[in-house]
């Protein structure tokens, strides 16, 4: 029987399949990592016949240390983990994560050519567990960075919830005297298509290359290995659950391009925040990284009923997203909805209880107009805040985070509907849809 980690080939009754034998605790199955990182489960009893192709060896340790360059900017790597952080070993079946500097070294050595790489693990997870102490932990873990004199810092993060740390980073950090780039992976470094290299090295190129100070995304800008978009703090959203791709500007245009060959960087924003334009930086540097933990995202849909909103009475903020241009189902139409006017009672309710509620869309681009719909009109007028043209998620960050840094609820709701960090585009045209790109055709 071959070993996990064989390159076998696998014979059944009408074809053969290649590819490395991955751990399985299946006893009566097969699994096969095929050449294009897919992996296929077979039925024991189908197979006629395994022939090892080449056997696996274990790759020694690698035990070089990375030898430090003088005249090289310094960028420190924290992992959080995620795909990016993420490979499977053959030997365990596990998934592990590489975040040594000798490990990254060894996968990705062009790193090492463009900074002195220093690393750093902070946590060790899928981005879906994050919970408001992580981004705590984050941010501890950037003040001693920036205090040791890192020249930029690279946060490596699950996918899925990438933007809304990326919001929280945005907020908590202010006066960035350098900058901090959150860079992410579709698929694990052992997969061809592995996009963690592209994305890590156009981010270190970033930091290096210009004179950015703040938070943004680092992810490919197309689906080809061929460039990176540095995308906004808190306009950016995954918008497909695989694509290299996925992450979109939305009311927003990208701020730079990296040309991940040539590794110029093409800046597309206006107005970016700049290093040079804050001399006393450093002194100014400060960390606010309290987020209110009682908050909360609701999305409307037909048939809601009102104890879906009272619920949050106990909430000390919450963020509805609407419909369109931020109503809810709130109106009596006819004898169908005459609950709804409990939906009505149960929202004013909630904010009589002190919750500040804020109105998003679920659609994805444009802003929310309150002023226009009978629903949407009355929310208003009972202290639903509009939350303009902000991504709800980038909007329930901000709640929490004014929340846990301000008493004055006047203040927080006058904040709500200001642009802090670049979550509002002010300048945002009625039927703008995404300034300087368009959706990809989603072919392929
Ligand atoms: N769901 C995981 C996460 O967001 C893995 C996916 C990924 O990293 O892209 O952390």
């Amino acid at each position: 029987m071959p070993n996990p980690g064989d390159k076998v080939k696998v014979i059944l009754k009408d074809r053969a399949i290649e590819g490395a034998l991955i751990p399985n605790e299946e006893t009566d199955s097969l699994v096969i990592k095929l050449k294009s990182g897919y992996n296929v489960g077979i039925e024991k009893s189908k197979v006629q016949k395994i022939e090892v192709l080449m056997e696996h060896k274990a790759k020694e340790p690698v035990r070089e240390k990375p030898k430090f360059k003088p005249g090289l900017p310094t960028i420190s790597i924290l992992h959080t983990g995620g795909t990016i952080a993420s490979k499977v070993d053959y030997e365990t079946g596990g998934v592990i994560a590489r975040f040594e500097p000798e490990e990254l070294l060894a996968n990705y050595p062009e790193l090492f050519k463009i900074a002195n790489i220093k690393s750093r693990l902070v946590s060790k997870m899928f981005s879906e567990d994050m919970r408001f102490g992580h981004y705590k932990l984050m941010i501890k873990a950037i003040e001693d960075e920036i205090k040791a004199g890192a020249d930029g810092i690279i946060l490596t993060h699950g996918t899925d919830t990438l933007g809304y740390t990326s919001a929280a980073l945005a907020f908590a950090l202010e006066n960035l005297p350098i900058p901090i780039i959150l860079v992410g992976a579709q698929r694990s470094s052992d997969r061809g298509s592995n996009d963690a290299a592209m994305n890590l090295i156009c981010a270190a190129n970033f930091i290096t290359k210009t004179d950015f100070a703040g938070v943004a995304i680092c992810m490919h800008e197309t689906s080809e290995d061929t460039s990176a978009a540095i995308l906004p703090a808190c306009k950016t959203r995954k918008l497909h659950t695989s694509r290299r791709d996925a992450f979109r500007a939305v009311n927003d245009t990208i701020i730079a391009k990296v040309d991940f060959k040539t590794h110029k960087v093409a800046f597309v924003a206006k107005g970016y925040e700049k290093k040079a334009a804050k001399p006393d930086a450093k002194k100014n540097f400060a960390a606010r990284p309290n987020f209110e933990e009682k908050v909360a995202i609701l999305k409307c849909h037909p048939n809601m009923f009102p104890e879906q909103f009272s619920f949050f009475k106990d909430y000390k903020g919450l963020v509805i997203e609407g419909t369109g241009l931020g109503q809810a189902p709130t109106g009596v139409p006819n004898e169908l909805c005459k609950i709804h006017e409990e939906n009505f009672k149960a929202i004013e309710e909630v904010i009589k209880s002190g919750t500040v509620v804020v109105m998003c869309s679920q659609c994805i681009f444009g802003k929310v107009h309150m002023h226009v719909y009978s629903n949407a009109i009355n929310l208003a007028n009972i202290g639903v805040i509009p939350g303009e043209d902000m991504l709800s998620e980038t909007a329930f960050i901000k709640l929490a985070w004014l929340l846990g840094n301000y008493n004055d609820k006047d203040e927080i709701k006058s904040f709500m509907g200001k642009n802090l960090r670049g979550e509002i585009n002010e300048r945002l045209l009625l039927d703008d849809a995404n300034l300087g790109r368009t959706l990809p055709s989603m072919k392929g």
